[in-house]
């Protein structure tokens, strides 16, 4: 059985906290493969105008050049419309492999309200991570995965690794303000934004 992660995002940035995750992700799930999947039009949230699709996924494509396993797939931008990640999972599956899908803890609180959340956790394994050392999720938390569990008839798996505290948000913010983001993003996407002069 082939280990295969997915990990979706608008990745606009990519940051240093979702590249430490990835990275914990293939390690305690003993990936073999870990598809990276910018999305498309994304129904989770509004896209930012300035950075075209391409330049997300290129963005990606140097931030885990060196990150053995991983491939960063176009296939939601390919896709017409919104993406779903229902189709990806679908489109992702066979009978050689188990699929894992990793959520930061934002999106995972949310996911039963995704389309067909039901196919979701047939498809796949969900794994979460934790994002924010904020205490009050952690009540939050422990309640979504027992109702999921009923609901659904598995139980969200967690990865473990020290939060990095930093969002997107918080880079654009930052490169609108003249700030430095060397410490926020690997150093070829550091530079890759500065030569297209994004997020300005
Ligand atoms: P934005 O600030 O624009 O909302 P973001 O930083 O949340 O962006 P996304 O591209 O929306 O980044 O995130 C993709 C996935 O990565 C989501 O599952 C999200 O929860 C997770 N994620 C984002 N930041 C981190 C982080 N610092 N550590 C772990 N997971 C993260």
């Amino acid at each position: 059985m082939l280990r295969v992660g997915i990990y979706g995002g608008t990745f606009s940035p990519v940051h240093a906290g979702h590249v430490a995750a990835a990275k914990a992700f293939m390690e305690q799930m003993w990936l073999d493969v870990l598809y990276v999947i910018p999305t498309g039009t994304t129904p989770h949230k509004q896209m930012d105008g300035e950075v075209t699709a391409a330049q997300r996924l290129r963005m990606c494509e140097l931030a885990f050049a060196d990150v053995e396993g991983v491939i960063v797939s176009d296939m939601e931008m390919r896709r017409e419309g919104k993406s779903f990640t229902v189709d990806t999972l679908e489109a992702l599956a066979g009978e050689d492999r188990r699929l894992f899908l990793l959520l930061g803890t934002d999106m995972m609180l949310t996911l039963g309200s995704w389309r067909n959340p039901a196919r979701i956790f047939e498809l796949c394994y969900p794994v979460y991570v934790r994002r924010e050392s904020d205490k009050a999720l952690d009540e939050q938390i422990v309640q979504k995965i027992a109702e999921y569990n009923q609901t659904y008839g598995k139980v969200v798996r967690r990865i473990v690794t020290d939060p990095i505290e930093v969002s997107s948000t918080e880079i654009r913010t930052a490169i609108r303000a003249g700030q430095g983001i060397e410490h926020l993003v690997p150093a070829r996407v550091a530079a890759y934004i500065e030569e297209n002069g994004l997020y300005q």
